[in-house]
């Protein structure tokens, strides 16, 4: 699976990470389906918009994209992303993409401009435009474009590579192509096939990738091949905030430092942003990220509750919501990662063995297997984490472990040693630190 990835010019906003979350999600999901998944994930760290802002700030391209790549990667681990299992970097690959080039040169799909760069002649590959269902005889052959992104309605011979202008500075290498930098669009042919292979499963990127860019790298990689390039593309939708465009301009843009900035928790950002089946256009709301958060809590809780549970067991009850969830969110998550439905379909149980658990009609034994169930299916969220026994104690223990340590403080040894045995009678057992009690739970 391969999935493009940040163009390091500036932190990525939630736009962004709406598509690296719904790919996370797709790629948890095949998981949990027993596949084995091999992740490339490119950085693209030359481009048109990283030397322009590398020029900005008047910073070597190398310094200034390294700065914006590590940001990439906290935020990564900030919103519980799988990582990848590979992170080409484009200014790393640069001899893989001139071979590239080279080869679609000698078979008749590129040439070199007047301008010194070396163009793709779209007219030559009899399925451009299928990805994005643009007709051929929209295209002005012959017309050529130099910038890395443009509209369907510019679609020309595009630049696989650029001639060093003044412009690019001191970013270029010196190939057999010339003294030039690759276009984008060559990058992610060039790092696809090298990590995972001519031919590959999945491309995924958001819908505003699909053209030029996959486009782009498809009419690349299937000529310099002559094979199929990627089985199933999938594009995420755009993102909207508060039901308009996200923009600098209208004031509604934020990054994930913005928001974590504003004291969000960052699990609530990563299911908001999930919650919304990937091909839905998806409205960012404060609203929907508190009860984002409202969710989340509820999930938690129920795996608390289930930790303390000791009930009676309540026959094949517990077992028949288990198998009906399973299938459900199974089905739904088949159904084109149809989140919605799937989340809906965990709520339903989480109310039900919460209408058990009041009841006390769940036992130890049952309570276990829910626990196990519900980590299951967050190993597909990732919003809820380990919700450990060790980390919470009931209540009443609770209650008792500060009266123990109020006696403690005006040196009623005789109150808290009583106490010492009510808890270990619980299960609990007490250990005075200079930096005051841990407790500890026997595992039942
Ligand atoms: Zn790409």
């Amino acid at each position: 699976m391969y999935t493009c990835g940040p163009t390091v010019y500036d932190f990525a906003h939630i736009g962004n990470f709406r598509a690296f979350l719904f790919e996370d999600l797709l790629k948890r999901w095949l998981e949990y389906r027993g596949f084995k998944v091999t992740h490339v994930m490119n950085i693209t760290d030359v481009d048109d918009k990283t030397i322009r802002g590398s020029q900005k700030q008047q910073a070597p391209l190398g310094q200034y994209t390294e700065y914006y790549t590590t940001a990439f990667f906290e935020d990564v681990n900030v919103l519980n992303i799988e990582p990848a299992d590979h992170y080409p970097r484009a200014t790393q690959h640069i001899p893989e993409m001139v071979s590239l080039i080279k080869k679609l040169i000698k078979k008749g799909y590129a040439y070199k401009g007047e301008d010194g760069s070396t163009y793709y002649a779209i007219n030559k590959f009899k399925n451009y435009g299928k990805l994005s269902r643009i007709k051929i005889q929209e295209l002005k052959a012959g017309a050529r474009v130099k910038v890395d992104e443009y509209a369907k309605e510019e679609a020309q011979d595009f630049a696989l590579w650029k001639a060093w202008t003044p412009e690019d500075g001191d970013v270029f290498w010196e190939t057999e192509l010339g003294r030039g930098r690759p276009g984008w669009h060559i990058e992610c042919s060039a790092m696809s096939m090298k990590y995972l292979g001519e031919t590959f499963d999945i491309h995924c990127g958001g819908v505003d990738n699909m053209f030029p860019h996959h486009e782009n790298e498809i009419a690349q990689s299937e000529a310099a091949t002559g094979k199929k390039f990627v089985n199933y593309w999938l594009h995420n939708e755009h993102l909207l905030v508060e039901g308009r465009r996200m923009a600098k301009r209208l004031g509604n843009f934020y990054t994930l430092r913005d928001l974590l900035k504003k004291g969000y928790d960052p699990k609530a950002i990563r299911y908001l942003l999930l919650s919304t089946q990937y091909r839905q256009q998806f409205n960012f709301t404060f609203e929907g990220l508190e009860a984002a958060k409202g969710a989340i809590e509820r999930l938690r809780n129920l795996m608390r509750r289930v930790q303390d549970a000791d009930g009676e067991s309540g026959g094949e009850k517990i077992t028949q919501l288990m198998d009906k969830v399973q299938t459900s969110f199974g089905e739904a998550m088949d159904d084109d990662l149809n989140i919605s439905v799937a989340l809906a379909a965990l709520f339903d149980f989480v109310r039900d063995v919460n209408n058990l658990l009041d009841a006390g009609t769940v036992s130890r034994g049952e309570a276990k297997e829910v626990c196990a169930l519900m980590l299951r299916f967050d190993k597909v969220l990732g919003v809820v984490g380990e919700v450990k026994e060790e980390e919470r104690l009931p209540e009443e223990a609770e209650e008792l472990v500060k009266k123990r340590e109020e006696a403690r403080k005006v040196k009623d040894w005789k109150t808290a040693d009583s106490i010492r045995q009510r808890l270990k009678a619980m299960g609990i057992t007490i250990e005075d630190t200079p930096q005051g009690t841990r407790w500890k739970i026997k595992n039942p």
